[in-house]
């Protein structure tokens, strides 16, 4: 499997079409502290669930190959993929959480914001070789038809992240909108602390309070599902409260 990305002179005729790729929360900072900002040119694996193929819900940051004599095989133009830890990243962190590669971010720290192309089947340029992925999932009977493709140009203090699509049934990429999701809202933490700091001085309030209460019963019957992850978090304050005063 050859794995190198290049990038001669071109400017291949892309497409128009407009979609969009989210990024789960937490995944931007992951890319602004690798991808985003180290040179020479680096990658990440992208990783999420085949059933919701432009969703990334991980972002794995990696080395280059080795070129055999200790230094990583990557240069302002080129970076080739590490196959060996490809294959243990899917095993290990994709396989088994239900999940699969959606695809690879790379940078471009010479600023083209857009994938390199060359000969098909060569397995060089941007293009061949996202193509020649698809084609290998196809031969295995995988169900991954899109290889999400950003490319990270100017990485440092402002990174800029382009995304493109490749698939089979498209000749030339597909230009696609970044979207990066924000860790859903919830209660403040000083409510929080609030709360426990009550639940910590006076148990003996707040058990008679939720004792006598029929209504606030009835309240945390109704939430007990849908709070379940926030119950959570307030039983491992606690929990963190009680061994720092131990
Ligand atoms: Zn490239």
């Amino acid at each position: 499997m050859v794995l190198i990305y290049d990038h001669p002179n071109n400017s291949p005729l892309w497409n128009q079409t407009h979609e969009t790729v989210r990024f789960a929360p937490g995944m931007k900072a992951k890319v602004d502290a690798s991808v985003g900002f180290f040179e020479p040119e680096t990658y990440a694996v992208l990783g999420g669930y085949l059933n919701d193929p432009l969703r990334v819900t991980d972002v794995m940051p990696m080395p280059p190959a080795s070129d055999g004599h200790g230094r990583g095989k990557a240069s302002r133009s080129t970076v080739t993929l590490n196959a060996a830890f490809l294959e243990h990243y899917l095993n290990t962190s994709l396989l088994p959480f239900g999940k699969y590669f959606l695809g690879v971010m790379h940078s471009h720290p010479g600023g083209m914001n857009f994938l390199s192309d060359g000969a098909p089947g060569s397995g060089y340029g941007d293009i061949p070789s996202m193509r020649q992925h698809l084609e290998a999932a196809a031969r295995l009977g995988e169900p991954w038809h899109t290889f999400i493709a950003p490319i990270v140009t100017y990485p440092g203090r402002s990174p800029r992240v382009d995304t493109w699509l490749i698939r089979l049934d498209s000749p030339s990429p597909i230009r696609a909108e970044t979207v990066w999701e924000e860790e859903p809202s919830s209660d403040t933490p000083s409510d929080l602390d609030d709360i426990l700091d009550l639940v910590c001085h006076r148990p003996d309030l707040v058990m008679s309070i939720i004792q006598r209460s029929d209504k606030l019963k009835s309240i945390l019957r109704s939430h007990r599902a849908r709070d379940e992850h926030q119950a959570k978090l307030v039983l491992k304050r606690l929990l963190d409260r009680r061994r720092g005063r131990v």
